[in-house]
């Protein structure tokens, strides 16, 4: 018998829990066909309503339902980690517990797998239901990270992604601090297979992502997977050294020629407030990356768990 790891990140999901679970269980049959048993593992990404309670009244009924409770809330990306570690499958599956990922779509995508693919993931096709201002962001979001090119983040792909054993453990064997699953996923390479499908809204309770929550994930995850800001910036001082030393000798050419009257004061100030404005963006840029590397190195845990069951 092949075990099937399905791994739920939860924050303050508590009427979506049970919810899930028998929706998840629908595929019942499924499992019984191809010969599968489960493992479903909730993470509790520091929640403050009753998702654990929840969770453990199902486990009291089913015993293939696990809990990994963190100490704080420390973000999809980590409640995504600790599961992946966690989970003991042949085959291993990440699902929202909103329902926005329908289990409905889990033999469709398992039957991928034993086309051969190492993995079955999936995208949105459409972004219905969602602020039309957050789409357009999202859009952008994939146009630029995409621009490298090395590894492609596809545009409205989800964490919804069904794996198998072997891509698992190389997803976890890249143990980063900031983690964009996204890139990581694409990062490792291996077969994937796009399942398509329209976008779900959820079933209870309202998304956790606020618009900055999300700005700065996108940043994360260009920071994380891009090193094109920082060409930028290099490629901006070139440029802006050709210029001024192009203007330096047309200045002094002229003064040469035609004497130096004392004008220009006020363009002059417009050149040093550029010149200074673009030195500060780049020392930002400089100091994204710094920052990053420094959690990177202080190689502190991913997570913490308080309770585990
Ligand atoms: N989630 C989490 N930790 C967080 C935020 C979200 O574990 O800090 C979980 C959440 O409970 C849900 C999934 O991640 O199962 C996706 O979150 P959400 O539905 O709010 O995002 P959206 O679908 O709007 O992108
Ligand atoms: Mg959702």
């Amino acid at each position: 018998m092949k075990l099937l790891s399905a791994i739920v990140p939860c924050y303050n999901e508590e009427e979506n829990v049970a919810f899930f679970y028998e929706e998840f269980i629908k595929n019942k049959e499924f499992f019984e066909k191809k010969d599968l048993t489960y493992e479903l593992i909730y993470v509790d990404d520091g929640s403050s309503d009753r998702t654990a309670h929840e969770v453990k009244k199902l486990r009291e009924r089913d015993e293939k339902v696990h809990l990994i409770s963190f100490s704080r809330n420390f973000g999809k990306e980590s409640a995504m980690y600790a599961g992946l570690k966690r989970a003991k499958g042949d085959f291993v599956v990440l699902l929202d517990a909103d329902l926005q990922d329908p289990p409905s779509l889990l033999p469709e995508m398992y039957g991928y797998l034993e086309e051969g693919y190492d993995c079955a993931a999936t995208r949105r096709v459409t972004r219905k239901g969602e602020p039309p201002i957050r789409s357009l962001f999202a859009r952008g979001f994939y146009k630029l990270i995409n621009h490298n090119g090395r590894v492609e983040i596809v545009d409205g792909a989800r964490d919804f992604r069904l794996m198998t054993r072997q891509m698992v453990d190389a997803v976890l064997s890249v143990t980063e601090y900031n983690r964009f699953s996204k890139g990581i996923f694409a990062w490792v390479g291996f077969k994937t297979k796009w399942v398509e499908y329209e976008n779900v809204e959820r079933a209870h309770g309202e998304t956790k992502w606020s618009f900055w929550g999300l700005f700065r994930y996108a940043l994360d995850g260009m920071l994380s997977f891009s090193s094109i800001p920082l060409a930028v910036t290099s490629f901006m001082g070139v440029l802006f050294c050709i210029v001024a030393f192009v203007m330096l000798l047309f200045v002094l050419i002229r003064a040469l020629i035609f004497g130096d009257p004392t004008s220009g004061w006020p363009s002059l100030v417009c050149i040093i407030l550029l010149a200074s404005g673009v030195q500060l963006l780049c020392l930002g840029v400089l100091g994204q990356y710094l920052s990053k590397t420094y959690m990177e190195v202080k190689h502190r845990p991913i997570y913490v768990v308080k309770e585990e069951e």
